[in-house]
């Protein structure tokens, strides 16, 4: 199953386009992407009975984050190998979190505001909590998560490496539009193995990043329950799980987003978030809204 923020409504995506889920329900669900995680069971029975027609055909500007107001947004550094050794930094013995504030979170198409400083970019899998999850065991905890998305963890590198430790990774990684998310939650038994993906992204058309999300050092279900073994986790909270080496930062010479460039991130089997960047000052981008 595939579901789609659009213009703010929940869809269910179908061959034809997608079923508004609100409509379709006649009410029984909410038109509100977020509400949906709440009740993730429940959905999920119904979207399988759910008939194709009255499908509206998708229109990929009108896309919105599938978590439009996560409760918490976990990030994780350092989770491959390669982009450890481009950091220059050991590889950690457990995961490295870190938070985007949700403030961050954005779409998957559309423009964001560069803030002064060096801002770089990060293709992550990003994955959803569809139950609430406390203590779950690395064996069953992708049955504690809805589904994956793609995200771009983007980085104003001096703040956040701005001495002294500990540095300002969550601010320098929490400017608005910072989290774009997207263009579809798919759920996990979508994929012939959810645990190998292929993530890559392209800056104003030069490949930049392009990896396999099974060389992560930390899985998906060992994020669940590291992150699960400490605090309890709420549907619809969101994980953004690292990303591999190829950041603009490290790069010689350094390859940072500017005024114009387009940023394509694409995940096999999710779909591609396509963005440009301006540096003219402007109010945070919608659909940031409570
Ligand atoms: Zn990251």
């Amino acid at each position: 199953m595939r579901i789609i923020n659009q213009a703010g409504r929940l869809g269910l995506v179908t061959a034809a386009g997608a079923v508004d889920v609100e409509r379709a329900s006649s009410g029984t669900f909410s038109s509100d992407p977020q509400a949906i995680y709440e009740r993730w069971d429940d959905f999920v029975s119904w979207a399988r009975a759910v008939p194709a027609d009255g499908a509206e055909p998708l229109d990929a500007r009108a896309a919105g984050p599938p978590v439009p107001r996560p409760g918490q947004v976990f990030a994780i550094g350092l989770n491959y190998r390669a982009h450890a050794q481009e950091a220059g930094l050991e590889l950690p013995d457990s995961p490295m979190v870190f938070t985007k504030f949700p403030a961050s979170i954005t779409g998957p198409v559309g423009t964001i505001v560069l803030p002064p400083g060096s801002v770089d970019f990060e293709a992550e899998l990003v994955a959803v909590i569809g139950r609430p999850a406390y203590q779950v065991s690395e064996a069953a905890a992708w049955g504690y998560v809805a589904g994956l998305t793609a995200g771009q963890d983007l980085s104003e590198r001096e703040l956040q490496l701005k001495p002294p430790a500990p540095q300002q990774y969550n601010l320098g990684k929490s400017y608005p539009g910072f989290a774009p998310t997207g263009p579809v939650l798919v759920t996990p038994d979508e994929f012939d193995d959810p645990d190998d993906l292929e993530l890559a992204c392209t800056l104003s058309g030069e490949e930049m990043q392009k990896a396999r999300t099974r060389d992560l050092i930390f899985s998906v279900p060992q994020l669940v329950a590291f992150l699960s073994s400490v605090l309890p986790l709420a549907p619809g909270d969101v994980i953004f799980t690292g990303t591999p080496s190829g950041i603009g930062w490290t790069r010689e010479p350094r390859r940072l987003l500017a005024e114009g460039d387009e940023l394509v991130t694409r995940i096999e089997g999710i779909g591609e978030m396509r963005h440009r960047f301006t540096s003219s000052r402007r109010p945070p981008l919608a659909p940031f809204t409570y």
